[in-house]
């Protein structure tokens, strides 16, 4: 699936889980971090760029899905982020969840184009070829379902976002963040009116 649906999905487990925004960040950062594989391909554009050669992904295609979808990526991911968290068993066992969503997302949802362009779940790698998953059914990257999952994943952030007070830009600025729900809660306030919605308490949030 795209970073984008991770990135939604891995948030709404984390603001269900988690209290503080230090480890809810931490959390959906683990639902993202698989794909950090794919940034081989600014390698990639950089090179062309650089050469005037027209663009191969080379790079793209030699290391996504090797380097951080596979059971040695999830142990220095979750060991990283849980010297970084407040409750660090916890957010221990939620980034490795996430972790393990993202790949279940992958093997249901990373189709290329025609039928028989499967990403499989190199599970072993970078250290070994084995395990290797995957699944015939496998739905197109740009498929109608990962669009109609996109489409409920914004409405149900945009839901919490409104009720909690917080959104997923939490996670990049608590600037950008307060200033994006206020925004949510005005429209919410205004297309249901009503008790007002649970207003900002992020000040009182320890970090
Ligand atoms: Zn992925």
């Amino acid at each position: 699936m795209s970073p984008l649906i991770h990135f939604m999905a891995s948030w709404l487990v984390a603001v269900a889980t988690t209290e503080n925004p230090r480890d809810r960040r931490l959390i959906t950062i683990a639902g993202v971090i698989p794909d950090i594989d794919g940034f081989g391909m600014i390698a990639d554009v950089v090179k062309s760029i650089a050469t005037g050669e027209p663009t191969t992904f080379f790079y793209y295609q030699r290391y996504h899905h090797y380097l951080g979808h596979g059971w040695p990526a999830a142990i220095v991911f979750t060991l990283a982020f849980a010297c970084l968290a407040r409750q660090r068993w916890r957010t221990a066992l939620l980034c490795l969840a996430m972790f393990h969503l993202h790949l279940l997302c992958d093997f249901i949802a990373s189709r290329g184009p025609t039928p028989g362009d499967i990403w499989p779940i190199l599970y072993g790698e970078p250290v070994s070829r084995h395990p290797v998953w995957m699944w015939k059914g496998q739905w197109q990257l740009d498929g109608w379902q990962n669009r109609i999952i996109a489409v409920l994943l914004v409405f149900a952030v945009l839901g919490v976002t409104a009720r909690r007070g917080i959104s997923c830009l939490e996670v990049f600025s608590r600037r950008l963040d307060a200033g994006f729900v206020r925004v949510i809660q005005k429209w919410y306030s205004a297309f249901r009116p009503g008790p007002k919605p649970q207003e900002n308490t992020r000040p009182q949030d320890q970090i």
